[in-house]
């Protein structure tokens, strides 16, 4: 880059041509790509398991987020090389399929391809090593599946459930609270799950969090909370032809307003807003349709026509039959007004997630416009009430009793926002791990103990492989050491020497249950120490850790990203 001066005296920059730069070709692009790879996934090695490091992320517009979760360290941390990305999407993806295993997975994909530079530098052909890749990881998947374990379940027997998202938590911020926290997301995936389908829709469960409280006022409600209040709070003195309000529970908490408490609610959800159309000012001049007002006349009738306009829609909804409108919109006082009048009380602002969660649970058909309201389309709850939760003065909505009610709410508290939302994040990876368990029963011990054990196993099989293959194999297998090694780095005991005294133990005991005893519990047998992870995370893990190698190993022989610009060389 260098600074220069037009005829008139202007400074200008010529910044040198991208064109001039040294490019690398073939394996030396190859290389290149591993270190920007190996790069991500090394950030994330310390925050692998109980002991891994939370990582603090400041985002563009300089809010703060506190997190141990892979997929959110990754996303935010804005990677720009492109090989950076393909990691970045392969946590998203073990997320988006599994929900748990973010952090292992892309430290998996890091030391496999770490271990393939070597291999490069000895002069394999990148396309043996993702060959010999793919076997070894065939070997290890099938080795998974000879150690796992099954366990029942069901609703009165959930303690492997809870111990198995105990061991999710056991990494999390909130690792203290681990089995009350373990117990609630069990308890609401059985409350959503269809046992007999094996089936867990997720989409019933929300995780929802307020600033205030403690984590241990964290609870579990048998409904949906709206963080939402009645639009007019007076309402309830007024509403008593078709509700019944009950003015008990929490009105000495929140000292203010009437408490409310409608029954046998008829609701309506709609996407359209309670407004009438308002001219836009800003196309009056450049178009001349807008709305003109010169005297006092027309401004009346103006208000005339809105005022119609607003009575035609709050008409429409009662004479659907709707007892309760929820909003996707806000309203202005005018239409609160015309509400009240009405005995329509609504609720405004309410977002898209929720409108849909709504609609499931109470079976309402989500309205676009006033004119396709009807009675069918409306859903309904037994009840919905206005609550406060612990100390605070906010009001929420919770809404109970739906016919497709099975939707639970888990309402987080907490100190902070970032609080809130590692604790959501933890809870989600927890809900995954039960849903798969639910799925899938089968499981297989952490710490460290599947992996070393797939080692063993694929260390064994590279014997019998008589081609250049078996150096891959055994590249494979030694990469598999990195999750015990991290576990045992990141708890502060030291690395080689705790593998290869359980690694010995295993091959000796004939126990594919010894791990890392990354809590100092005493025992390296994770059975006894209740660390178990689902088969099915696992397998996932390393088959796409196994695929995003191969993708970068075998697309950059192809050469469509054969040719790199040197990373040092990035302007
Ligand atoms: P991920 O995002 O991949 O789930 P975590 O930070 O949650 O990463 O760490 C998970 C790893 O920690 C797994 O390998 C798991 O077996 C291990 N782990 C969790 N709890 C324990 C424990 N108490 N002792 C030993 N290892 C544990």
């Amino acid at each position: 880059m260098s600074l220069a001066f037009d005829e008139y005296g202007r400074p200008f920059i010529i910044i040198r041509e991208q064109e001039k730069k040294s490019r690398v070709k073939g394996i030396e692009a190859v290389k290149s790509n591993i270190q920007a790879a190996k790069a991500v996934s090394r950030v994330l090695r310390t925050s692998l398991g109980p002991k891994g490091m939370d990582k603090m992320l400041q985002g563009p517009d300089g809010d703060i987020v506190i997190t141990n979760d892979g997929a959110t360290i990754l996303e935010q941390m804005e990677v720009e090389n492109q090989i950076g990305k393909l990691l970045v999407e392969l946590s998203k993806s073990q997320d988006h399929e599994i929900g748990d295993g973010t952090t292992g997975v892309t430290v998996m994909a890091g030391a496999l391809l770490e271990q393939a530079e070597t291999l490069l530098d000895r002069g394999i052909h990148p396309l043996r090593i993702a060959e010999g890749y793919e076997m070894a990881c065939k070997v290890a998947l099938k080795r998974l599946d000879e150690i796992a374990a099954t366990f029942e379940h069901d609703a009165d027997n959930n303690e492997e459930l809870v111990k198995t998202c105990m061991t999710t938590l056991s990494s999390k911020i909130v690792g203290r609270h681990k089995r009350e926290l373990a117990e609630m997301c069990v308890k609401a995936v059985l409350a959503v799950a269809d046992l007999e389908r094996k089936d867990v829709n997720l989409d019933l469960i929300k995780l929802d969090g307020k600033v205030g409280g403690r984590l241990e006022d964290t609870a579990l409600v048998n409904g949906i909370v709206l963080d939402k209040d009645m639009s007019h709070p007076q309402a309830g003195v007024e509403l008593t032809s078709h509700m019944h309000i009950t003015a008990k529970e929490e009105s000495a908490a929140t000292g203010a307003g009437m408490p409310k408490h409608l029954q046998d609610v008829k609701m309506a959800i709609l996407t359209c807003p309670f407004e009438p159309p308002k001219p836009k000012t800003k196309h009056k001049a450049s178009r001349g349709w807008g709305v003109d007002i010169s005297s006092v006349e027309q401004f009346e009738s103006l208000r005339k026509q809105e005022q119609e306009y607003f009575r035609n829609m709050v008409q429409l909804c009662k004479d659907s039959g709707a007892t309760l409108v929820v909003c996707q919109w806000g309203f202005d006082d005018e239409a609160n007004h015309l509400l009240m009048h009405n005995d329509l009380p609504a609720v405004r602002w309410v977002g898209g997630v929720e409108l849909e969660l709504l609609a499931l649970a109470t079976g309402a058909r989500i309205v676009p416009r006033f004119q396709e309201l009807n009675s069918a389309k409306l859903g309904y709850a037994k009840s919905v009430k206005e609550i406060s939760f612990g100390t605070t003065r906010d009001r929420m909505l919770l809404i109970e009793g739906m016919p497709n009610s099975r939707a639970v709410t888990i309402f987080v508290r907490g100190g902070n926002k970032m609080m809130i939302d590692e604790t959501k994040r933890s809870l989600h990876d927890a809900l995954c791990v039960a849903r798969n368990l639910v799925r899938d029963n089968r499981i297989v011990y952490g710490g460290g103990a599947a992996e070393m054990s797939c080692s063993l196993a694929v260390e064994a099989a590279a014997d019998q492989v008589p081609g250049v293959e078996q150096y891959a194999m055994r590249a494979f297998a030694d990469a598999l050491d990195i999750i015990p090694l991290s576990l045992a780095e990141n708890s502060g005991l030291p690395p080689i020497e705790s593998l290869t005294e359980v690694k010995t133990r295993q091959m000796r005991e004939g126990n594919p249950y010894l791990g890392i005893d990354c809590n100092d519990a005493g025992t390296n047998d994770m059975r006894q120490q209740n660390v178990f992870e689902t088969l099915m995370g696992k397998k996932q893990q390393l088959m796409l850790a196994t695929q995003v190698c191969k993708m970068i190993l075998k697309v950059t022989h192809f050469g469509w990203i054969d040719d790199v610009i040197k990373p040092s060389e990035y302007e």
